[in-house]
């Protein structure tokens, strides 16, 4: 079976940078590949945040020129390698754009040169592979702050003979960002006038990067097949789903896997007592201990936990109405997030007013996320929409029965408790479809009033922690649409 040269380009990656699930993807769709023969690269911009020092980083080249619209700029590009692996990374430097601590924005303000952050960037990525005197078979782009190299291979380089025939897969891993910036700084990107049309990167007036992504790459994926149905509806397209139906054949949805070399309760170091599906005695020690850390009471009642960014999708203006009849519950709840301010406002009040069955921590804290993934009985979702979702992959691996929405991702990996579905193996956690409090809160119920039941939850847990949703099936799902996009005229 052939092997491809696969340049892997994403605005952040575990380890060195995240603040989604597009980072973990990053971080381990590379390695899984890799491991099937092919030779990947990955690129990402250099932030203030990845240290040189830690991760060995080398300048490899000195000088790229990246025309800005009228302005000429410059960069440099570092070289490292993922941890433990021979896999390079390349980081993108220009300490004007991206020598800070946030990826795209502070105190939930977008920073106002987002376009000429990553309008650079996609450049430097055509750029540095140039320089590097390496052509990949297929470029591998993310998100709409990657969307203007599929552009730009199609337009400003199309004749330039070194990228010619270079194939590119485009990875929605949320329709709702965009990448929307205003008319006026459309010359900024370089492109022709003709390209702000609404059939190309024009989007309701503005430009639209993440449009330049889907109208100009070979191959679109999406991070779940129901995702990928849905995106092509009014109501979860966000605008876009016209284009999409446009591009329904070139569309595939695939699944993400998880790395079980970093989220695995066998193995984790961040969790006070590992266990396993053969030995279940060290989760009881995370929950213990998480309660004493994080102020709980002490005691059997079902844990609640939720990781979350604090954004409106993930369904937490529903988590805001159940409230009160929560914590009137004998159960817990304990939620990491950081995100839209009114949440925090909301989370904070309620934890102090009720310390013993609510625990808030507002702040990205990888550690505690593992601590509440392994302490907690029961994982919230409730998400409005979820391309595929994370964390409910690493809860059925935790022994944490996830309690979902019916959506997206959540949708293709979670299986509702019925005793049938229980007897026949596969239910793995709760799921409500309506997107209502109501339903959201009788579903709790349920859980709650199941929870006693030791044998029925043991089994519900095993279900889920035997499961395998390791990167290696998803990988080998990606290498056919590489086959596909190289097979693109
Ligand atoms: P999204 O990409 O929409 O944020 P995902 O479920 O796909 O959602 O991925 C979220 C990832 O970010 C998971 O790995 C989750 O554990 C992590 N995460 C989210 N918020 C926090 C936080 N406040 N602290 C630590 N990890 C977080």
């Amino acid at each position: 079976m052939k092997k491809f040269k696969i340049a892997f380009v994403s605005s952040e990656v575990v380890p060195f940078a995240k603040t989604g699930g597009l980072a973990d993807v990053a971080g381990a769709l590379p390695k899984a590949l890799s491991e099937l023969g092919h030779d990947v690269l990955v690129i990402m911009p250099k932030y203030g945040v990845i240290s040189e020092d830690k991760y060995r980083l080398n300048k490899v080249i000195e000088r790229i020129d990246v025309q800005l619209g009228d302005w000429p700029m410059e960069g440099s590009v570092y070289e490292g390698r993922f941890p433990g692996t021979e896999i390079p990374v390349y980081f993108i430097d220009n300490k004007d754009f991206f020598n800070r601590q946030e990826l795209y924005q502070v105190h939930g303000k977008d920073y106002e040169d987002n376009l000429e952050r990553f309008t650079f960037f996609s450049k430097a990525v055509l750029e540095t592979l140039k320089k590097l005197d390496t052509k990949p078979d297929i470029i591998h782009c993310n998100d709409w702050q990657t969307g203007l190299v599929p552009t730009y291979l199609k337009t400003i380089y199309s004749n330039d003979p070194f990228l010619q025939d270079v194939k590119t897969v485009f990875t929605i891993h949320n329709i709702g960002y965009q990448g929307l910036f205003p008319k006026e700084k459309f010359h900024i990107t370089g492109l022709g006038w003709d390209q702000f049309h609404y059939e190309r990167l024009e989007f309701h007036g503005k430009l639209s990067l993440i449009k330049g992504g889907l109208v100009y790459s070979d191959v679109i994926t999406t991070v779940s097949k129901t995702y990928s149905r849905e995106i092509q509806t009014e109501e979860y397209g966000h605008g876009l789903d016209g284009l999409l139906r446009h591009r329904n054949e070139d569309l595939y949805g695939v699944v993400n896997g998880i790395d079980y070399n970093v989220w695995n309760p066998m193995i984790d170091e961040h969790i006070p007592a590992k266990y396993g599906p053969d030995n279940l005695s060290g989760k009881g020690r995370c929950k213990k201990t998480l309660q004493r850390e994080s102020g709980l009471a002490v005691k059997d009642v079902p844990l609640i936990g939720m990781i979350t960014r604090l954004a409106s999708q993930k369904g937490l203006d529903l988590v805001q109405e159940i409230m009160k009849d929560l914590v009137s519950m004998d159960v817990q709840f304990i939620i990491l997030g950081t995100g839209e301010p009114v949440y925090h406002e909301f989370f904070k009040k309620t934890a102090g007013e009720y310390p013993k069955k609510i625990s808030v921590t507002i702040g990205f804290d990888n550690a505690l996320a593992h601590k509440i993934e392994a302490g907690s009985d029961i994982f919230l979702m409730p998400s409005k929409y979820e391309p595929c979702g994370l964390n409910q992959l690493y809860s059925l691996k935790y022994g944490t029965i996830p309690l979902v929405r019916k959506t997206g991702g959540l949708a293709d990996t979670i299986v509702n408790y019925t005793p049938s579905n229980l007897k026949a193996g596969k239910a793995n956690g709760f799921v409500f479809k309506e997107y209502s409090s109501k339903a959201l809160l009788d579903t709790i119920k349920d859980t709650a009033r199941l929870y006693p039941r030791n044998n029925l939850w043991h089994k519900l847990m095993l279900n889920g922690m035997k499961q395998d949703f390791s990167w290696h099936h998803s990988a080998l799902e990606y290498e056919k649409l590489y086959r596909k996009a190289i097979s693109c005229q």
